[in-house]
């Protein structure tokens, strides 16, 4: 297995989708909803994920799904259904090949929510799953910060394919991340970036267009002579890591500049084309169970970047174990020269 077509397809689904999300990021009006949870979820978020798992089932039926969201608050509301519909039945990658390969324009309302909800798969470590966030760091991208559009490919309870679209970050892999990034972002000239990697074939970075992919480079993480120069990111939402302990490991690292602050997998992005080291998400409830869809296509992204992902206790991450990452706590990604010493650093603040 090459698996050349699976990214293929998950590179243009993934684009296809920033088409959608971009639009409804410009709007004042994101026909916002609270899930169960008080988490939000968007027109943005519901559209990227019928737009993605059409392109999934056209190209790849007999695979299953684990996606984020589901179509039911959406049954119940016609009105936002209606919305979403209107937005995505016009999205269409410029190019017509590109384009038909997904499946071309979704048939209608009904299939479209119909779609949404294929994306229920309970996970697992047997055969081929994969793993979707339409819009992670929703947050982000209604405050207007970063967020990406995240798919990958688990097979047999091991990642083999990641593509996450960024439209809010500099195309320029060489642009190191300034402590701005997380805030007021536009996708406006000379952003947007489509990440991407195979197991065992290396990560690559590329313009996100609207149409055919653009000409990839490949990318990997920099390397980090002196463990206190490194430039270490976490999320903004001070309730999915804990801020203080993570400063206390930088800390300990003899690291003095601040974090930086971002939404999203964009963090793994970052760090994985050398535009920061390392990213720190340290567990601010015991007994949050990280999501797959949050980290799959990171983690082999910044593993074919050169870079090692872990838990807190520098265990890899289990992807077998159904939709949440039931064995981890946490997560640590750093360039793998490195990785040790971070570990060791978390396990003394976090007294392991
Ligand atoms: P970030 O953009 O890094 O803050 O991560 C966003 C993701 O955090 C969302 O997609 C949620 O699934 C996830 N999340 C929600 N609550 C928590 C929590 N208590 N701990 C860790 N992650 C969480
Ligand atoms: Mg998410």
């Amino acid at each position: 297995m090459s698996y050349q077509q699976e990214r293929y397809v998950a590179e243009l689904a993934v684009q296809r989708a920033t088409l959608l999300t971009q639009k409804v990021f410009h709007e004042k009006a994101k026909g916002t909803l609270s899930k169960d949870d008080k988490s939000p979820v968007t027109i943005g978020d519901f559209g990227a994920q019928a737009l993605i798992i059409q392109a999934i089932r056209k190209n790849f039926p007999q695979d299953e799904i684990v996606a984020e969201e589901e179509a039911s608050s959406l049954r119940e509301d016609k009105a936002l259904s209606g919305e979403i519909w209107e937005q995505v039945k016009d999205i269409k990658l410029s190019d017509n090949e590109s384009d038909s390969l997904l499946g071309g324009p979704l048939p209608s309302e009904e299939k479209m929510l119909e779609i949404i909800d294929q994306g229920k798969s309970p996970g697992g470590g047997k055969g081929r799953i994969w793993a979707l966030d339409p819009i992670d760091g929703t947050k982000g991208f209604l405050r207007g910060g970063q967020y990406a559009v995240c798919l990958g490919l688990i097979e047999d309870g091991d990642v083999k394919v990641g593509a996450i679209g960024c439209p809010n970050l500099p195309v320029d892999d060489s642009a190191t991340m300034s402590s701005g990034i997380g805030a007021d972002q536009t996708d406006g000239a000379g952003k947007g970036v489509l990440f991407s990697a195979i197991k065992g074939a290396g990560a690559t970075s590329r313009p996100l267009t609207s149409g055919a992919l653009g000409a990839s480079k490949s990318i990997s993480m920099r390397p980090v002579p002196d463990i206190a120069q490194a430039v270490f990111c976490e999320g903004v939402e001070a309730g999915h890591s804990a801020q203080g302990d993570n400063a206390a490991v930088a800390q300990r690292l003899g690291i003095t500049s601040p974090s930086v602050r971002l939404d999203s997998q964009a963090k793994y992005c970052s760090i994985a084309r050398g535009a920061g080291d390392i990213y720190l998400r340290l567990p601010v409830k015991k007994d949050y169970q990280e999501k797959i869809w949050d980290h799959a296509a990171g983690d082999i992204i910044v593993r074919e970047a050169g870079g090692q992902v872990t838990d807190i206790y520098g265990a890899r991450l289990d992807f077998s174990k159904g939709r949440t990452l039931a064995a981890n706590k946490g997560v640590v990604a750093a360039p793998k020269a490195i990785q040790d010493q971070v570990i060791g650093a978390v396990k003394i603040v976090l007294k392991l």
